[in-house]
């Protein structure tokens, strides 16, 4: 027994059916969606996507770090990615607290993070602004790049548009 079984059998029973063997790994409606990984978020049955229409990228607090820039590029020359969605969403954790609230509870587990940064949320409109500002300036990614941010209400299932193109 390990504590990954039910994973495991829950796969056993996936493959059994899967229906997805024809797919590349372009994606097929052209779109990168950056999310939050907050488990409520089901990026792709929220938007009528399935598997294969979009590449997902997921962190605390649907941020646009260095990383999401360089999974964009990769995304954008490589992937078939034409149109990106950066949505953050209500009740997220990363807007309760901050990198120095993060560091105090870490550091009562006997942790240091200081080296880190959170990127924690202390004003969500102002914070997806500046990230949409990232992607749009970003030399790397075309300027033209159709681009939108908006906040998804894991209460209601809506998406609230913040900026649409
Ligand atoms: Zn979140």
């Amino acid at each position: 027994m390990t504590a990954f079984d039910d994973l495991l059998a829950a796969n056993e029973t996936y493959a059994r059916t899967f229906a997805y063997s024809g797919l590349t790994g372009r994606a097929a409606r052209g779109l990168a969606v950056v999310t939050c990984m907050d488990s409520r978020i089901d990026p792709l049955g929220l938007l009528g996507l399935r598997a294969g229409d979009a590449k997902i990228l997921r962190n605390a607090g649907a941020r646009v770090t260095d990383d999401v820039l360089r999974t964009l590029v990769l995304a954008v020359y490589l992937l078939g990615v034409q149109r990106v969605l950066v949505m953050p969403h209500t009740d997220c954790g990363m807007a309760k607290v901050s990198d120095a609230d993060v560091h105090a509870l870490t550091q009562k587990n006997g942790v240091d993070t200081r080296s880190l940064e959170f990127h924690t949320v202390p004003d969500q409109d102002a914070a997806l602004r500046h990230d949409l500002t990232r992607i749009r300036t970003s030399p790397f990614l075309p300027a033209e790049l159709p681009l939108a941010g908006a906040i998804y209400d894991v209460h209601t299932g809506k998406l609230m548009p913040v900026e649409m193109p």
